[in-house]
């Protein structure tokens, strides 16, 4: 077996290479030049978010997953050692997530990509169509896999060069997953390599704690080294359409609608229109046409738009008639009269829709700097409300970014995942999700962090919102985001990770040594 290993620190060193006594190493340590040891640890000291900087002291290229369980038996068992690990999928956390200071951060795009697709034939009854994925694998390289069996995963991000380790160990969500929940709501089974170095299979039905842990658990009880995701039988092309609204209550109430109906509705999301570049810097164009100059009113006294994007999956086999689905659908919509436009696209163009957008802004030097998201989870009850709240943080004419608001449904979350989500009567059904999704320059991004984590604060108390890819300042804000939720959080991590080695990045326990 090989693994390359890049490492910084003299201590971590000699641990790792007495702990790999039995391997060889593809290029020896001492061989790095400097260039190569640098570049590995400030990669691995990177996100999507550039708001934090932790470097490591060793990063870790695994060639299977049993080199992870043999770093991590290691780890565990040496009392004197007080190395971190942080699985590092492909980076796009905002908050330093995937990072370890001073640790040891692991790859995982190093595992052997690997992805089988098993898809069900006739007679093969309740038997699901499902692919086998290497934790490290990007879920736009499961599409392109799956597509070439007329198979596709049911539940997406918006954006698909995102691991699905990563992805998982948050919840995954967009329009789809009010209709099929999120993506940890699509898992049949995983493998997984525990804080205590073992590997273990794991699923609803065999070592189910671990499973429920997993999924939604910011890392903290194991890394993902393969995942089971569910198929289904992948369209052809999508009919895409955007309304666009002036009031907010009318706005919600067509989005509640469209939830409402699944079986003619394939995704249902929704942004605020803040500005001119909002209304056109998206990913499908507005059309020359139409006629929609809304008045953005003035700097004193904005004036702010809404728009619901719904789509409707045409299968080329299943003869729908996708355009008599979609005027069904409008016909019943309040949006402004005459705003809407709709068009049609690959399957595959509408999962990837944000690449584009990516390629763009990295056109213009727009991709590579600050993200200081937030996103919420936001009841039904308090949407009005923190809608507001928000709004009276931000000046549409210099707001860099996108805010999404889009409906989900609580009873497609399952209620043993780690994931969090606001209390709520049982009776409501709809939540939120919010997310402030902007771009800042270096000198500006500090004070949008601390605006953003007083909306956050501000919001639980008075709406019971809760973040999603939530940062906290400290463990016990942590205590706080986690709620009634916490003791089971704590049991989880005390079975599977006791000395608290992994994911320090998300600063919810301190290693214990
Ligand atoms: P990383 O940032 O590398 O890791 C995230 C966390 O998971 C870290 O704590 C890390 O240690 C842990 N981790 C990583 N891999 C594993 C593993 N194999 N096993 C266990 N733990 C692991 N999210 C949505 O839900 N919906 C969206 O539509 C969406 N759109 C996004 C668009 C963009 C442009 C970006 C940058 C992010 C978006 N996200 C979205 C957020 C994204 O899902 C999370 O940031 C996710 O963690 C990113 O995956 P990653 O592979 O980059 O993970």
């Amino acid at each position: 077996m090989e693994f390359a290993l890049f490492c910084t620190k003299v201590n971590i060193l000699i641990l790792l290479l007495s702990l790999s006594a039995p391997y060889k190493f593809i290029q020896s340590p001492m061989d790095f030049g400097p260039l190569n040891l640098h570049q590995a640890t400030k990669t691995a000291s990177l996100d999507f978010g550039r708001i934090l900087f932790n470097s490591p002291s060793a990063v870790l290229r695994p060639q299977s997953p049993q080199d992870i369980s043999l770093l991590l038996s290691f780890l565990s068992a040496s009392s004197f050692s007080r190395v971190t690990v942080a699985a590092r999928g492909a980076g796009h956390s905002v908050h330093g997530q995937a990072q370890a200071l001073d640790g040891i951060v692991i790859e995982m795009d190093s595992l052997p990509p690997s992805i089988e697709i098993h898809k069900k034939s006739e007679g093969e009854g309740e038997l699901l169509s499902y692919a086998d994925v290497s934790g490290g694998a990007l879920w736009i390289e499961l599409l392109r896999e799956s597509l070439k069996l007329g198979l596709a995963p049911r539940s997406w991000t918006d954006y698909l060069y995102l691991t699905i380790g990563g992805t998982l160990s948050n919840g995954g969500i967009s329009g789809q997953t009010f209709k099929h929940g999120p993506q940890i709501s699509n898992v049949l089974q995983l493998e997984v390599v525990t804080g205590k170095g073992e590997l273990v299979t794991c699923s609803p039905t065999t070592n189910t704690e671990l499973f429920n842990a997993v999924l939604g658990g910011l890392g903290q009880f194991g890394i993902i080294t393969k995942a089971r995701i569910l198929l289904q039988e992948a369209p052809e092309k999508v009919k895409w359409v955007r309304a666009f609204y002036d009031d907010f209550h009318t706005f919600t109430k067509d989005q509640e609608m469209l939830v409402s109906m699944p079986h003619l509705v394939d995704y249902v999301e929704g942004f605020i229109v803040l500005n001119e570049q909002s209304l056109h810097g998206s990913s499908i164009a507005f059309p020359a046409h139409m006629d929609f100059n809304p008045d953005f009113g003035t700097k004193a006294s904005p004036k702010i738009y809404y728009c619901i994007e719904f789509a409707v999956h045409d299968y080329n086999m299943k003869g729908t008639n996708v355009e008599q689905v979609v005027e069904d659908v409008s016909r019943q919509m309040s949006y402004m009269p005459s705003c809407i436009y709709s068009v049609e696209v690959s399957y595959f163009d509408f999962l990837n829709r944000v690449r584009m957008e990516e390629m763009s802004l990295r056109g213009r030097g727009l991709w590579d700097v600050p993200h200081p998201w937030l996103n919420m989870f936001v009841p039904k009850s308090g949407i009005t409300q923190f809608k507001d709240l928000l709004m009276d943080t931000i000046s549409p004419d210099n707001f860099e970014g996108l805010i999404l608001i889009y409906p989900l449904l609580r009873d497609k979350w399952g209620t043993n995942t780690s994931v969090v989500l606001p209390e709520a009567p049982r009776a409501d059904r709809v939540m939120y999700v919010v997310g402030v999704l902007r771009s800042a320059s270096p000198g500006s991004v500090h004070e949008i962090v601390r605006g953003h984590r007083r909306i956050a604060e501000a919001a639980g108390e008075l709406v019971g919102a809760k973040q999603y890819l939530a940062h906290q300042p400290s463990p016990a804000k942590w205590r706080g985001h986690f709620g009634r939720r916490w003791d089971r959080f704590a049991d989880r991590k005390s079975r599977f990770d006791p000395n608290c080695i992994l994911s320090p990045g998300q600063g919810i326990f301190p290693r214990v040594y």
